[in-house]
């Protein structure tokens, strides 16, 4: 289905749902704490009793197994919702400071504020997760949300946009569209633009928040590198990055992107990865109901065409498992290759199931050629070295480190999920996500008697004798 298939949103209409948002916020019914846990049950109420519809647009947009899309989009909603309804009430709490001696008898105190009205902006990859996660926060936060989908995700937007209005009205109004919608959208007043997508846009957004001096997070990609050394055992180690690696077909925004690694840790990973693939996917992934597709013929062509350049033998690369493709059903069979650093995979980011390795000298070497590229949004090292991962942790910048593990951090409430540098700005889940929709205010309570301030009022004979 094409853009302008779409059942979009009229973008005359765009202005009146901002409006109805607005009017909802202004009229202070979103504030109180039994409206924002009411919002969280009815989102919680209707992932539960549509799990199905959910499930059944994942599959029909992104080939997405039951399971997947439970783990990785709905389950995680529902847990990510779970989290917030129990912690909210103390997140909300006002947050006494201490005041200086200069200016007691006073105390202070940080309130958390809505902020109004949050535009959100959704991409394809994890097209319902991604939507919600935000609105979550959002909604949890006191204000009302306007959101897009990603047209790129076509059943899973026209699901949100039939089933969202039913358990959330007025609260969050959903937007259907591409280009010429979020145009309108973007052209908008809103408190808040929340961003998940590529940078080329996240330069639109941003641009266009600036005219109203909008805050944003954006929440973009990259490539998220692994580094492995010989300390690790290559086999645990090969389960985990294929895991993470060719989920939804490698379309994650911090899905490992590229290996880095000496001449024998890459060997052993090498030796490892086709059985870790085949324990995950069976002898043929293209029968696999556990293995998805790319979303659609241009991302396939993207993937495929540069595999097609760095499969040619000039090259120096080399096939270590997969190659696979079929336009007709935007299948690429989970690839495995040696490549040098000049190579067509290693120049932008993949997002597809192609994990290329490249040689390096040392751990050194690794962050070295980590850090002359830019900020990754996730950063994987496996290695038991205790020296090794203090480097790591040390020396480079990145949105996530995890050891031993890609991926999961995400599921980790407590920990903020958000890019650095070129990978985005700004982070959310859990209470970050009550951090980033708020507006966190500074009050100041003094007694107006005693005049404790006198002593540093003009004409300051007082304070001149004593500084
Ligand atoms: P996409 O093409 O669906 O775009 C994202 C959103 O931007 C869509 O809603 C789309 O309608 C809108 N958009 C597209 N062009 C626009 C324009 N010219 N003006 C205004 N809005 C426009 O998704 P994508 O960007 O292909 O997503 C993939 C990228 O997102 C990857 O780089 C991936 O790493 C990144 N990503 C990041 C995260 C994260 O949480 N940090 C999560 C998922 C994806």
């Amino acid at each position: 289905m094409s853009a302008q298939e779409l059942d979009i949103t009229a973008t005359n209409t765009i202005p009146a749902a901002v409006d109805a948002a607005r009017q909802l916020f202004t009229s202070g019914i979103t504030k109180p704490l039994d409206w924002r846990l009411e919002q969280l049950k009815a989102m919680n109420r209707m992932l539960t009793e549509h799990r199905d519809d959910f499930t059944a647009a994942l599959a029909a947009d992104l080939g997405k197994h039951p399971a997947e899309a439970w783990l990785t989009e709905i389950g995680f909603l529902t847990a990510e919702i779970a989290h917030t309804v129990k912690h909210l009430s103390t997140w909300l709490a006002p947050r006494k400071t201490p005041v200086p001696l200069a200016l007691l008898p006073a105390k202070a105190t940080t309130v958390l504020e809505p902020l109004g009205v949050v535009l959100v902006i959704a991409p394809w990859n994890y097209p319902i997760q991604l939507l919600l996660a935000p609105i979550i926060g959002a909604l949890a936060a006191g204000n009302t949300v306007v959101a897009k989908p990603s047209e790129l995700a076509p059943a899973s937007s026209a699901v949100l946009a039939r089933i969202v209005p039913q358990y959330l009205a007025g609260a969050v109004s959903i937007v259907e569209g591409a280009v010429p919608e979020t145009t309108t959208l973007l052209a908008q007043r809103f408190d808040h633009i929340f961003y998940t997508g590529n940078g080329r846009v996240g330069r639109i957004v941003m641009a266009a928040a600036a005219k109203n001096l909008t805050p944003v997070t954006l929440e973009l990609g990259g490539k998220s590198p692994v580094y492995i050394d010989d300390t690790v055992d290559a086999r645990a180690a090969a389960a985990r990055i294929a895991w993470g690696k060719f989920m939804n077909a490698g379309q994650t925004c911090v899905a490992p992107d590229y290996v880095l690694g000496t001449d024998t840790a890459l060997a052993r990973l090498a030796d490892e990865l086709p059985g870790a693939i085949r324990a995950l996917y069976g002898d043929q992934p293209a029968h696999s109901l556990a293995y998805g597709r790319m979303i659609n013929d241009g991302a396939f062509s993207r993937v495929a065409g540069m595999l097609a350049v760095d499969l040619r033998e000039d090259t120096g690369s080399a096939l270590i498992s997969g190659g696979a493709t079929d336009a007709a059903t935007r299948y690429i069979e989970p690839t495995v290759m040696h490549v040098d650093a000049e190579s067509a995979l290693m120049q932008d980011e993949i997002f597809g199931p192609v994990l290329p390795l490249v040689t390096v000298a040392s751990a050194q070497a690794a962050i070295d050629f980590i850090n002359v590229r830019d900020k990754p949004l996730s950063l994987y090292v496996f290695s038991e070295d205790k020296d090794v991962r203090k480097a790591f942790t040390e020396q480079t910048s990145s949105g996530a480190l995890n050891f031993g593990v890609p991926v999961v951090h995400l599921s980790v409430p407590g920990l903020p999920f958000g890019g650095v540098g070129e990978s985005g700005m700004g982070s959310y889940h859990g209470k970050h996500s009550i951090d980033t929709f708020s507006h966190h205010k500074a009050i100041l309570e003094k007694p107006l008697s005693p005049d404790t301030l006198s002593l540093i009022y003009p004409p300051f004979g007082a304070i001149t004798k004593q500084i």
